[in-house]
């Protein structure tokens, strides 16, 4: 994978860092983005020069047009964007939190969508191109306090299949959809019920490089193999 070149989104923290590391371990160039950008700098400096970061807001789609824009000027290409960006503020739906309903659907459809929009050119232009979106085994099934969020997650999954099945030969398509993974995805969450239930839930969770070496199986297979879906989730996750 050396002289490749990935753009991770939501990479300040949790399965992002882990998946941009991973990464740049593995040889590729690897821009790093997330709003936080001092984290950013942290990873960058921990990188040894092979990590770049990039201040980035995914609901703002001009903004993440000029991030993949600015990679192909600078690198001169864009082999992966991996699509990790999220965020999880769970709650049941007679909680009425509709602001928050709305930030989900803003970063975890929308920020997907605008990244694909951003990419596809590129890939189409090069014949060639990897995305791979960190859904969630919340793609698959719905509980109680994460309709809105397993909605997102389910449109992540059905978006991501549709360019697959759009997409001509030599652009790949990967789903990675993790179960309970350790990371500040919970911190979103305001509403004390939907708290209470995930610190339960939460207990097993497995190391957030275990997602990332997953990213790194997908990305590191030849040209003609697309690695369509991977769930990791911990053993005691039913
Ligand atoms: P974290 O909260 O640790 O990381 C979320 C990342 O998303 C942060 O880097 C955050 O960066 C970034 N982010 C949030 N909003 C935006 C935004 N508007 N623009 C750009 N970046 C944004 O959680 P995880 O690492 O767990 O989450 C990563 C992905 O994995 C998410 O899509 C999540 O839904 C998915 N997932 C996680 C699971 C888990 O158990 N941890 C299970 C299944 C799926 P910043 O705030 O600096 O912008």
């Amino acid at each position: 994978m050396t002289d490749s070149v990935a753009l991770v989104t939501g990479a300040s923290s949790g399965i992002g860092r882990a998946i941009a590391r991973r990464l740049a371990a593995d040889g590729m160039r690897v821009v790093a983005a997330a709003r936080r950008v001092e984290r950013l700098h942290e990873l960058a400096e921990d990188s040894g020069g092979a990590i770049e970061p990039r201040a980035l807001d995914v609901t703002d789609r001009d903004a993440v047009r000029s991030a993949v824009d600015d990679v192909v000027a600078r690198h001169g290409r864009l082999d992966v964007l991996v699509a990790n960006a999220g965020v999880m503020p769970l709650s049941r739906l007679d909680a009425g939190l509709v602001d928050e309903w709305d930030r989900m659907i803003d970063v975890n459809i929308r920020g997907l969508l605008h990244g694909i929009a951003a990419a596809l050119p590129h890939f189409l232009a090069t014949g060639s191109g990897h995305l791979v979106t960190v859904a969630s085994i919340g793609a698959h099934a719905v509980s109680p306090t994460a309709a809105v969020y397993c909605g997102t997650k389910y449109a992540a999954w059905a978006i991501t299949e549709g360019l697959r099945l759009e997409a001509p030969p030599g652009i790949r398509v990967t789903t990675i959809s993790p179960g309970v993974v350790r990371s500040e995805l919970a911190d979103t969450i305001s509403d004390p019920h939907a708290k209470a239930v995930m610190t339960e839930y939460r207990k097993h969770a497995i190391a957030p490089e275990s997602v990332a070496e997953a990213v790194a199986y997908a990305v590191g297979q030849p040209p003609d193999v697309d690695v369509t879906e991977i769930i990791v989730r911990p053993v005691q996750q039913r």
